[in-house]
């Protein structure tokens, strides 16, 4: 019986090393080095496939993997049907916040009841966000560099994700509003985990015993 997790490359696949480790799975090669999608790893029955982040919960939801390991950012756009979510597994941890211009004043903009342009990769998050502070929107939607929207007019604000803030600062932004704390949870398949619960039970222990939630 087969078990196969999907991962995206880069900091999801880094910081899940500890966590497979501890599960006794030692990738065979480095998705970041290798062109490979499929990797092997010592563990004869365990495979790791290699999506796009936003591509993770998709392979999961069909059982095309059994496991996986996506944003909160990511799960929460995709919906999360027909997946399961047993574990925050902390880890790249950044905020979802919405950024402005600098000198761009966004309080005064919400009280005024001004109409906001809204360039995000995250629509049902930004969406779901205004519509609780009761603000209009018009939402832009783009899949990356959101940070340029508002330099050339494109947007009045962005919604993204933001960590240290370095590239708000070096393009001129400033975060104005905190939207979620963000950290990558695993995603189980359910019907996987009926029909490959003995082999799928211990790597959910194992990543629990990393994340300090021993069953
Ligand atoms: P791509 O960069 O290929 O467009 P992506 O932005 O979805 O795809 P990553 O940048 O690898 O992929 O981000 C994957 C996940 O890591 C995101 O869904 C988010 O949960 C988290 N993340 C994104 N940016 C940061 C950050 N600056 N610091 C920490 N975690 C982050
Ligand atoms: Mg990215």
């Amino acid at each position: 019986m087969t078990l196969t997790i999907a991962l995206s490359k880069g900091r999801i696949f880094e910081e899940t090393l500890p966590l497979l480790s501890a599960a006794g799975i030692v990738p065979a090669e480095d998705p970041d080095a290798s062109r490979k999608l499929i990797i092997d790893t010592n563990h004869p029955d365990v495979r790791l496939v290699i999506v796009r982040a936003s591509d993770v919960p998709t392979y999961v939801q069909y059982g095309a993997a059994d496991l996986g390991i996506a944003g909160r950012d990511v799960l929460i756009e995709h919906g999360g049907s027909g997946l399961y979510h047993p574990l925050d597994l902390d880890i790249a941890r950044c905020r979802m916040m919405v950024a402005a211009p600098e000198g761009f004043d966004y309080e005064a903009a919400v009280r005024h009841g001004a109409r906001l342009k809204v360039a995000t990769k995250y629509p049902r998050i930004a969406r779901e966000h205004f519509a609780r502070k009761g603000v209009h929107v018009d939402i832009i939607k783009l899949y990356g560099s959101m940070e340029l929207a508002p330099l050339v007019g494109l947007s009045d604000v962005i919604v993204d994700l933001v960590s240290t803030g370095g590239t708000l600062r070096a393009n001129k932004l400033a975060a104005v509003e905190h939207i979620l704390d963000i950290s990558s949870r695993l995603v189980v398949n359910q019907a996987a985990l009926k029909l490959k619960h003995d082999a799928i039970q211990p790597v959910l222990d194992a990543f629990a015993r990393v994340v300090g939630e021993a069953p």
